[in-house]
């Protein structure tokens, strides 16, 4: 028996990096799990995936409608899906800021509405969005990125807010630089691949990047009838970014 046992978890964006380390470790500690992702072929057993595009509200409430009936329900949501975007104000078009909020934002929107009438039967119920430090912390070159975790951020407040009476718990992690595939794509197309991840190194106290399993283990505690008394709130994972200034020596 584990704090899990019983619970059913949906995980959008489960197929890679932080959800997919979430996934699995959900589905260790006994629960039943889904993945949503546009992309399942790459999901290990024995994590059930289904396909959806967090921006098409009907794939969305298709897929949680199949995956709800396929676990018995749902206790957990893990909102996690997301993309990335580089660059200041200057660099994005309409087309990208547009797209990219769509993902981030609107894509947990349309996830949550799909999975609050399952929540509501749950004794148990909780959200965790996977938000960033980058809502907090001015970074540069990251002004539409930062804007979406920004919202992130405001909507697991507001959310935490709304549902509280219906016991439903709303919560985020702010993870910093996280070691997963869209790390090593953003580093690929780094002219100096080596240089750039040094320096994204640099930028965290601990001097080195989080680990997928180290966010995964954020999310579960927030997730698990253990934290029953949070909500509300956001857990960073970001190796001292938002916390420790300046750097210790
Ligand atoms: P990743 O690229 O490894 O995984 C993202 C997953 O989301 C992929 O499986 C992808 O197929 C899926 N996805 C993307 N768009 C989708 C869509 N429209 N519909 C359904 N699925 C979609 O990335 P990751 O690093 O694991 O990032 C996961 C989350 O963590 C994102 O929300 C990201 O903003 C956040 N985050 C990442 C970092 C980091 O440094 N890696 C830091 C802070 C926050």
């Amino acid at each position: 028996m584990s704090e899990f046992t019983g619970l059913k978890a949906l995980v959008t964006g489960g197929a890679s990096g932080i959800g997919r380390a979430t996934a699995a470790l959900l589905a260790e500690r006994g629960a039943q799990v889904a993945v949503l992702d546009l992309d399942p072929t790459q999901v290990p057993e024995p994590l059930r995936a289904w396909r959806a595009d967090v921006t098409d509200d009907a794939s969305v409430r298709a897929a949680v409608q199949e995956a709800a009936g396929a676990l018995g329900g749902l206790d957990i949501l893990v909102n996690n899906a997301g993309v990335g975007a580089q660059g200041t104000v200057e660099d994005n078009t309409d087309d990208e800021w547009r797209h990219v909020f769509d993902v981030n934002v609107l894509g947990m929107v349309r996830t949550a509405r799909a999975c609050l009438p399952h929540l509501r039967r749950s004794a148990h119920a909780a959200i965790v969005n996977t938000c960033s430090v980058a809502a907090t912390a001015g970074l540069p070159q990251r002004a539409l990125y930062s804007a979406t975790k920004g919202a992130v951020y405001s909507l697991t407040l507001a959310m935490a807010a709304d549902h509280v009476r219906e016991g439903i718990r709303v919560t985020c992690v702010n993870p910093g630089t996280v070691d997963t595939p869209w790390i090593g794509r953003l580093l690929g197309a780094a002219p100096d691949p080596a240089a750039e991840r040094a320096a994204l190194e640099a930028r965290q106290p601990t001097g080195r990047l989080v680990s997928a399993a180290e966010v995964a283990a954020a999310i579960a505690y927030l997730a698990s009838p253990l934290a029953g008394a949070t909500t509300g709130t956001a857990l960073a994972v970001d190796g001292g970014m938002q916390g420790l200034r300046p750097r210790p020596a």
